[in-house]
């Protein structure tokens, strides 16, 4: 069984429903049997991400994300990064400080180093642009990317895609995203996900941030089961989202599919309560998606 939960469905400024990353847990029998599952992915963690993990750590089935009171970041041993947005990112330097200095390794005798996973411009540019000003340095030297993390770098050729798996049958497919143009497109560096169980061949599309590309997905989008794709509720001049009126013009049976994320803090202030009807919906926060049972 393969679920997701959003640690939060909210937008970039939403300050209701945490950001958008993911929690995305494989099991061999499934949360009815198991306390913990067998492998588990954290697909991004904004600066609210943290605060979200603490909610969350506390909600029924999800214990095994306590240590204590506080959050048991060993548990985060896999974590992929779709793109370089502080809500997305914000919150790997406290998770890479806290499983160096809080935590230790019983294999090693020394701090915890989870896995991240990206494709190599995105790892390159988020060290050099982002977590390097905060990590750049431990007690008596400087340190680089993989003093906290194991690296797991990504290709992605204009054809070919890479892809990493979970419990080996869950196929986890990159695919870049129209986020934001500098002068070609995909000049920006971001990304979504395909995931395949390879047994049943099912899928599921996450978008990741993009801008309204729906011919660029639209192969995948009709062959998930499950769509989840970022929105954004207000209009304007060159957005960087879809616009709920454009996600509005694919086809009636994509959208009935399809669930929305990344949303701001009026989803339910009326406008929208069409959503529910013609697409799948609002996504909700921390709560467990079956993907593949
Ligand atoms: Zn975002
Ligand atoms: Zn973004």
């Amino acid at each position: 069984m393969l679920t997701l939960t959003f640690l939060g469905v909210g937008s970039a400024f939403a300050k209701r429903n945490h950001q958008s990353n993911l929690l995305i847990e494989a099991w061999e029998q499934g949360p009815d049997h198991q306390a913990q599952p067998d492998d588990l992915l954290l697909v991004d963690l904004g600066g609210l991400g943290p605060q979200a993990l603490y909610q969350l750590k506390d909600r029924p089935g999800f214990h095994y994300l306590r240590h204590g009171s506080q959050i048991n970041y060993p548990m985060l041993r896999r974590i992929f990064i779709t793109h370089q947005h502080a809500d997305h990112i914000g919150g790997l330097e406290e998770l890479a400080l806290c499983n160096m200095y809080l935590f230790t390794d019983p294999q090693t005798g020394k701090g915890f180093k989870p896995q991240i996973i990206s494709a190599l411009p995105v790892l390159v540019n988020l060290w050099d642009d982002s977590l390097k000003g905060g990590m750049g340095a431990v007690p008596g030297r400087p340190a680089l990317l993989q003093d906290y993390f194991f690296i797991m770098a990504l290709k992605s050729h204009r054809q070919r895609y890479d892809h990493f798996n979970l419990l080996k049958h869950y196929r986890f497919e990159i695919f870049p995203t129209d986020h934001i143009l500098i002068e070609r497109k995909y000049d920006w560096p971001s990304y979504g996900l395909y995931i395949t169980d390879t047994r049943s061949n099912q899928s599921v599309f996450f978008s990741g941030d993009t801008k309204f590309d729906y011919p660029a997905y639209a192969t995948m989008m009709q062959a998930a089961k499950i769509c989840f794709h970022d929105v954004q509720l207000f209009d304007q001049p060159e957005p960087v989202h879809p616009l709920i009126s454009e996600l509005r013009t694919m086809p009636a049976e994509v959208k009935k599919k399809t669930l929305l994320y990344h949303y701001g803090d009026d989803w339910d202030s009326g406008p929208f309560d069409y959503v529910p009807h013609e697409f799948a919906g609002f996504a909700q926060p921390q709560q467990r998606y079956v993907l593949f049972s």
